[in-house]
């Protein structure tokens, strides 16, 4: 399909800056140009128009770290630290989870996030075959990156799963879909294997992927000050600096690693995450959330590393939304150093959007507006009172803006929301299949008890 968004304020994320009055035409899948309406109008005249006056053009958002299935246990269990909410109410739940289930909550997470201008998803659950996230976030028009998450206690079933999970979504769907390698975390990871999973990403890359759209790994790091013991004890190995020099120990970090959380850094951690170009993914909400202290972004951006913005599960959020990211991220780093200059709007906005492709190594493709770009956008209605008067589109969007004003969505050139409506699933029946799968879950958790 051809179109051209005409009339609004086009907030390209690239040197090109912001565009007043600007229009940006799309051809299929692609952004074919980008400049000023007047130009565009007389030059795109017979493409499907969408009137953005009084709207704001921004590149769809990246959220690099989720766990979309998990949405269907939202406000399952809250108020209490990674720990003991793990292993005493999440994991002894998610057990029973069925492939159907994890089909609805990853439903549910795609539909919530691109209603709220996300377009592009790295979610890191369990792979299985036929109903699973990769096919729910298809199922929605979305764009993801999708992780089996691998643990020491299932090595062998692990490589089957991922091997065949490669083989089936990975570049597939138009390449909206494209596949994670992930190593739940250093604690529940061996060494051995840690460096088995690093090379397992080269014999999927092999067998399954081209240069410009490849595996990367995904890996959560450093979250709790407690990690470098939990290893410890989990593998009797002493982790005598930062878990990001343990892991770099062991051959793991390189630019196609996603590193969610970093909480708990060493100086030295900082220097290798910037020598080994690792991409971090910054969980302001989850981290409060679960009091697990406040990874030490401003210096991480001073050197250099590049950080991206996630929501994590909806269990430790409790949503999708990017927006309350974004202004937290903000507020949270120049309460805590106690200098307001820090994280400025600019840079939270480009946290959300072309750090969060870089991070996913999708960057050629996404993640801003210009000519050659997929057509990843979100166009946000700017006619409402806490969005008035305008001074700065950018200030608002981080400071103002809700995911509620998200007035129409387009990925891959595809209208997927249009005035509030999602055009690509029925979303109540979305949510009354989430309710079945809740009912029925809680039901087989309860037995087991
Ligand atoms: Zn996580």
């Amino acid at each position: 399909m051809n179109l051209i968004i005409e009339g609004g304020t086009v907030v390209t994320v690239s040197p090109r800056g912001i565009v007043k009055n600007g229009a940006v035409a799309i051809e299929d899948d692609k952004i074919v140009e980008v400049g000023k309406a007047d130009t565009l109008k007389s030059k795109y005249r017979h493409y499907e128009k969408i009137d953005a006056k009084h709207k704001v053009v921004i590149p769809g958002l990246v959220n690099t770290h989720h766990h979309a299935a998990m949405s269907l246990l939202r406000g399952y269990a809250d108020d209490l630290n990674l720990k003991t909410w793990l292993e005493e109410r999440i994991w002894p739940v998610e057990k029973h989870m069925t492939s159907q289930d994890i089909y609805a909550g990853a439903l549910l997470t795609a539909v919530e996030s691109i209603m709220g201008g996300t377009t592009t998803i790295n979610t890191m659950y369990y792979y299985t075959d036929e109903y699973n996230e990769a096919r729910a976030l298809a199922e929605v028009g979305m764009r993801g990156v999708v992780g089996h998450a691998c643990f020491s206690w299932r090595k062998a079933q692990d490589k089957k799963d991922l091997d065949l999970f490669a083989r089936t979504w990975h570049n597939k769907k138009s390449g909206l879909i494209r596949v994670s390698i992930s190593p739940h975390a250093p604690y529940t990871v061996d060494p051995d294997y840690m460096k088995e999973l690093r090379d397992f990403v080269h014999v999927l890359n092999e067998k399954y992927a081209s240069p410009d759209a490849p595996v990367i790994l995904h890996i959560h790091v450093a979250e709790t000050a407690d990690e470098p013991e939990k290893i410890r004890q989990a593998f009797n190995v002493a982790v005598l600096g930062g878990v990001v020099e343990y892991l770099d120990s062991l051959g793991v970090l390189s630019s196609d690693v996603v590193a969610s959380h970093c909480v708990h850094l060493t100086k030295k951690d900082i220097d290798i995450l910037r020598e080994r170009r690792v991409k971090v993914a910054h969980n302001p909400v989850s981290n409060l959330k679960l009091a697990s202290g406040v990874s030490p972004v401003p210096q991480l951006l001073r050197k250099g590393v590049t950080v991206s913005l996630g929501t994590d599960s909806s269990c430790s959020n409790n949503s999708s939304d990017m927006f309350e990211v974004m202004k937290i991220a903000a507020l949270l780093h120049k309460g805590v150093s106690g200098d307001p200059t820090v994280l400025s709007a600019e840079q939270v906005l480009r946290m959300a959007t072309i750090n969060g492709a870089q991070a996913l190594l999708w960057d050629k493709e996404i993640g801003s507006i210009e000519t050659g770009k997929k057509a990843d956008l979100a166009i946000v209605d700017f006619k409402k009172p806490h969005l008035t008067p305008v001074y700065n589109e950018t200030s608002h969007l981080v400071y103002s803006a809700k995911n509620a004003d998200v007035d129409t969505v387009i990925i891959n050139g595809k209208i997927v929301i249009e005035n509030r409506e999602i055009l690509t699933v029925d979303v109540d029946k979305v949510m009354r299949l989430v309710e079945k799968s809740r009912q029925s879950l809680l039901e087989r958790a309860d037995k087991s008890l």
